[in-house]
């Protein structure tokens, strides 16, 4: 099939203008612009299984799936049933419900790392109150981050490395103060003497070193398992507490996520995306001592009004209580590894200097060659390869988030034969990229 007339957009491209006149670029969240495509937007009508339709019709083979939540695909009926009947009893009352222990109870039933967490509304928040738990048990003010990892719109966070190998951050994003990004420490990812140099320096005014222990935002940076075991052992010997941002790999590598993946015991967790089954929920967690400095049994305030929200709580229930059946990562990987496998042979086959990076049901479009890449400085800035890669699947009715430095999911939905059309239409347009 050759495609050269892009698709429909008409209805899409009304909306948008018309949504540029209420919001900020006409989104209400910046990737979604198609800023980084050169294109405009599609405006999702529906979704179901692994498919979604936009307002002109468009079908597509999903591998955003939202950001990543929808690790069952589009209208999972038990999420959506479970979701119906608990509307039917009310939105909402700002007091607590038996459906937060319910989801409490799934999760840290399975969970050794954590004893106790606290649900808000979403990934970010979950991050900017654990930074705010961390200071608060250790006294300490300071900040370890890794380049490249995206932990949401954070004010101390929102910070680039500056120049040398240990750098006290720069915000990169207009309002953040500096005195407030000097509070943030950045070094490279899987830069063994970075990290020592770091510690030895300054180990202890760290009150937390955050890592997204895969790396997910920014490409996908995977890292050597000694990496994060050297930087335990450091947080260990400088009294530092360390912060996996597992937003994305929770619930998603592992129930468990990249802390049961790479066996490694984080002290504080933060969960987002899969945890609410499509609706807002993040969470944090840590054992009974940490969060015991939690409001309102500690001095560290937090709070939320939609927090625990019963229809989120209710989504995240059925979605999670099928991620907990015997074998469902094992055979989300596994298809996943078939579907790459597809892509990478054709590739490799034909000398396209292009790979699928993998890890369970993620994968990242890497343009890179055969190199395998581990930190932020490797990737090749130069994203005309995923532009016209994204287009061309588009038009061929496969649709990915609107960024090469995005990663894309593989859900339950994706059926064997979903795959390998997909995968047929990949390496189509591999031919034609290359
Ligand atoms: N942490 C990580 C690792 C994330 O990937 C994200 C979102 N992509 C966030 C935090 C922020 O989550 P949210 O967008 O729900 O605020």
């Amino acid at each position: 099939m050759r495609i050269d007339q892009d698709i429909s957009r008409a209805t899409s491209e009304a909306l948008y203008a018309k949504a540029k006149t209420y919001f900020p670029g006409g989104v209400n969240s910046p990737v979604r612009a198609f800023k980084s495509v050169e294109g405009s937007p599609l405006f999702i009508k529906r979704g179901n299984g692994c498919r979604i339709w936009d307002e002109d019709n468009n079908e597509f083979i999903d591998f955003c799936c939202s950001w990543g939540p929808l690790i069952l695909g589009h209208n999972h009926p038990a999420v959506y049933e479970n979701v119906v009947k608990t509307l039917q009893n009310g939105a909402s009352f700002g007091a607590p419900t038996r459906l937060e222990n319910e989801l409490a109870e799934l999760i840290l039933s399975r969970n050794h790392y954590i004893d106790k967490l606290r649900f808000v509304s979403s990934g970010t928040e979950a991050v900017m109150s654990a930074i705010r738990l961390a200071r608060g048990c250790t006294g300490r003010s300071k900040i370890l981050k890794f380049e490249g990892c995206y932990h949401g719109h954070v004010d101390a966070l929102l910070v680039k490395a500056g120049s040398g190998l240990v750098t006290f951050g720069e915000s990169s994003s207009a309002g953040v103060p500096e005195a407030l990004a000097n509070e943030t420490v950045v070094i490279a990812l899987n830069d063994h003497e970075a990290l020592k140099k770091c510690f030895e320096q300054i180990g202890g005014e760290i009150a937390c070193a955050i890592i997204e222990p895969i790396p997910a935002n920014n490409g996908l940076l995977l890292q050597e398992k000694n990496f994060l075991l050297e930087l335990k052992e450091l947080c260990e010997k400088y009294g530092v507490l360390l912060l996996f941002d597992e937003v994305i790999s929770g619930f998603r590598v592992a129930f468990n996520g990249a802390a049961e993946y790479y066996g490694i015991k984080p002290d504080i967790v933060t969960y987002g995306k899969i945890i609410g089954g499509g609706l807002p929920v993040g969470a944090y967690g840590a054992s009974k001592e940490i969060m015991g400095f939690v409001s309102p049994d500690g001095p560290v305030y937090q709070a939320g009004t939609l927090s625990g929200n019963p229809v989120a709580m209710a989504a995240g229930i059925a979605q999670l209580t099928e991620c907990a059946k015997p074998g469902f990562y094992e055979e989300l990987k596994s298809k996943t590894d078939r579907f790459v496998g597809k892509i990478n042979d054709h590739a490799s086959n034909n000398g396209y200097p292009f790979e699928m990076v993998t890890i369970g049901s993620i994968f990242w479009l890497s343009f890179n060659g055969k190199k395998r890449i581990h930190s932020a400085a490797e990737i090749d800035p130069d994203m005309s390869g995923f532009k016209r890669m994204h287009k061309e699947l588009l038009n061929r009715g496969v649709y990915l988030g609107p960024s090469g430095y995005e990663v894309g999911f593989v859900s339950q939905a994706h059926s064997e034969e979903d795959l390998n059309r997909a995968a047929e239409i990949f390496c189509e347009v591999l031919d034609r990229i290359f």
